[in-house]
């Protein structure tokens, strides 16, 4: 253990905003990031989410509303006397110096001399312990990423922001540095706020995660409550593939009842964002890999209790953990089936008229009103 801090508080964004001329980069934003969690903005790029870093930052002045850091106001702080620091995807290291010299420097700028056990501590959080005397050029892209990592974090910030930080890596990389990140920050105990474009990056390394489109937050949660539960249309394809059928409502008990696919099925209410009022359209989503596939001949094999369409398959592929299926449902919808663990001899060829069944509590509803991306 390095560092363990508790000072600071939650970071509060209440209010934010930025205009830029007549471009709003940021709708008001209220926002509370929890102390010592790890937190990720994550979307499309031009979305706003490294402006609402660097509003965190100080390094962009907010249009509307105030950061707090605990009860403390830093809004119009400039961002060296903010308890902040950044770590950028260029890294900006500094070529001449070596490792330990480019991790010092924060010490030495505010003029403490003795470094070496404070320097040896961080090399040693980032596992680059005997890397100590050579330049920047001499490292891997995610050795210098570490480094960068160990200098932002020698001044013992109550908050580490992160943007974009593996974007340069490869993608081998970037999934080990994902769980190096993790490591660190939790050994460390502050908050990281990390900003990406990567949604499986955010959901690997964050315990929230607030997923932004044009400029405000569409949805906050815990990665897997995101996946499992989008309330928006853009929510729902932004994390992994989902499967929107459009339906009418026809019966609004405590599950709802909604005709769709060329069935009925069941939608619990609770999982419904749209109106739920008899007659209103919605979208029903279902991830790939929750439905099942039987060929139309064992039909009756399918559990009673269970959400059904039929469709045929018209493209089935092979990808090692699981096989692909793409199947169209007779009213023209393409639905994708992800199927695990399946022989060879069982695959399921294109042209079979097969049965799509699934547990209805996997089942999401999506105001239809929404464009879907
Ligand atoms: P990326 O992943 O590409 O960096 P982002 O989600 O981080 O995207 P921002 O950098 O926050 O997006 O930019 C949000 C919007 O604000 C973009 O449309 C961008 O063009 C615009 N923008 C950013 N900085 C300025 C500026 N200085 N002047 C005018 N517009 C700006």
């Amino acid at each position: 253990m390095t560092q363990q801090q508790t000072a600071g508080g939650d970071v509060r964004l209440a209010g934010i905003s930025k205009t830029y001329g007549s471009f709003t980069a940021v709708h008001p934003l209220d926002l509370t990031v929890p102390q010592g969690s790890f937190f990720a903005l994550l979307g499309a790029s031009g979305c706003g989410k490294t402006t609402t870093l660097r509003m965190i930052a100080g390094l962009e002045e907010a249009t509307t509303g105030t950061v707090l850091l605990g009860e403390k106001d830093i809004t119009d702080l400039p961002p060296y006397k903010r308890p902040v620091n950044t770590v950028f995807q260029s890294y900006a290291l500094f070529p001449h110096l070596d490792i330990a010299e480019n991790v010092a420097f924060g010490l030495r700028r505010r003029g403490i001399k003795s470094v070496k056990k404070q320097v040896d501590e961080m090399l040693d959080l980032v596992q680059l312990g005997d890397f100590a005397r050579r330049k920047p050029h001499q490292l891997s892209g995610g050795q210098q990423q570490r480094v960068a990592v160990a200098r932002a974090l020698i001044n013992h910030p109550q908050v580490l922001l992160l943007d974009e930080p593996l974007g340069a890596l490869d993608l081998k990389l970037r999934r080990q540095m994902q769980l190096e990140l993790k490591r660190i920050q939790t050994e460390v105990g502050i908050t990281f706020v990390h900003v990406t474009h990567d949604q499986e990056e955010a959901m690997t390394m964050a315990d929230t995660v607030a997923v932004m489109n044009g400029g405000r937050v569409e949805q906050l949660g815990a990665p897997a409550d995101l996946y499992e539960n989008p309330r928006t249309t853009f929510v729902a394809n932004f994390l992994g593939t989902s499967n929107l059928i459009e339906g009418e409502i026809v019966s609004t008990g405590s599950d709802l009842v909604v005709a769709a696919g060329g069935g009925k099925l069941t939608l619990p209410r609770e999982r419904c964002s749209a109106p739920t009022s008899s007659g209103g359209r919605l979208l029903l989503g279902i991830r790939p890999e929750k439905i099942s596939l039987a060929h139309a001949d064992d039909a009756d094999t399918v559990a009673a209790g269970r959400n059904r369409v039929t469709g045929r398959i018209t493209d089935s592929s092979f990808i090692g953990v699981s096989t692909q299926y793409v199947v169209e449902s007779p009213a023209g919808t393409a639905l994708q089936v992800y199927e695990q663990n399946i022989e060879r001899d069982t695959r399921l060829v294109p042209g079979a008229e097969v049965v799509l069944h699934w547990n209805p509590a996997h089942t999401f509803g999506l105001d239809a009103a929404q464009d879907i991306d």
